[in-house]
């Protein structure tokens, strides 16, 4: 038995391996009130924690709040009062339908076209979703 030949069998006999349910840990929010207008001051590291464009949540979130909002320097600025826990709820609804995969619910996802239709596909298990828009 060669080399190779030993690790492919050393390789097979190893256990399939499962894919790992981890819940995805959501991110928290930091928010804050001033004036007439709701910040949120992690935003931008957010977007960039579950790798989406932040003018994709954009738009959602505005929609969902019926609102205005704006990016500054990386914090989103929303006109109107907001408390801690509806900017949170926004977010995670917003990860849940755009970001964690509906199969095995990991983060590692990346729109995708097919036939000119908008997909989730998820690289960890290779599932593809319709998304709702
Ligand atoms: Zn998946």
């Amino acid at each position: 038995m060669n080399y190779k030949e030993m690790l492919d069998r050393a390789y097979k006999s190893m256990p399939e391996k499962s894919l790992k349910r981890e819940r995805f840990e959501m991110p928290k929010a930091q928010s804050f009130v001033q004036g007439s207008r709701t910040f949120v001051s992690n935003f931008s590291k957010i977007m960039s924690i579950i790798n989406r464009d932040e003018k994709h949540a954009l738009k959602y979130i505005t929609k969902q709040l019926a609102t205005a909002a704006n990016i500054d320097a990386g914090r989103l600025v929303l006109k109107g009062i907001f408390t801690q826990e509806q900017v949170q709820r926004i977010i995670e609804d917003y990860i849940r339908a755009f970001v964690l995969c509906p199969e095995c619910g990991r983060p590692d996802t990346k729109f995708i076209e097919q036939k000119g239709v908008k997909m989730l596909k998820c690289t960890a298990c290779g599932a593809i979703a319709p998304l709702r828009e």
